[in-house]
């Protein structure tokens, strides 16, 4: 079920979403709506990295995080016995 209004951010109303009617995919004539998405390897690829700053927040970086929080607990945990 499509949404029926377009969520893209617009800039000309400080980022709030564009009120456009939207098409299939959730976005309107405007933002994409006649897109289907990335077709080759190549952009699928791009697509993925299009917004990629810092991988601070990767499944990797976020899972290295809680292992070194649960080994610090263990630490902590053995100190106090
Ligand atoms: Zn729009």
């Amino acid at each position: 079920m499509p949404k029926i209004i377009c969520g893209a951010r617009a800039r000309q109303n400080a980022n709030q979403p564009c009120r456009q009617p939207s098409m299939k995919n959730g976005r309107c004539r405007l933002h994409g709506g006649k897109s289907t998405g990335p077709k080759t390897e190549e952009g699928k690829l791009k697509a993925a990295r299009a917004n990629y700053k810092h991988g601070l927040y990767t499944l990797e970086a976020i899972a290295e995080r809680e292992y070194m929080r649960t080994m610090m607990k263990w630490r902590d945990d053995l100190a106090d016995m």
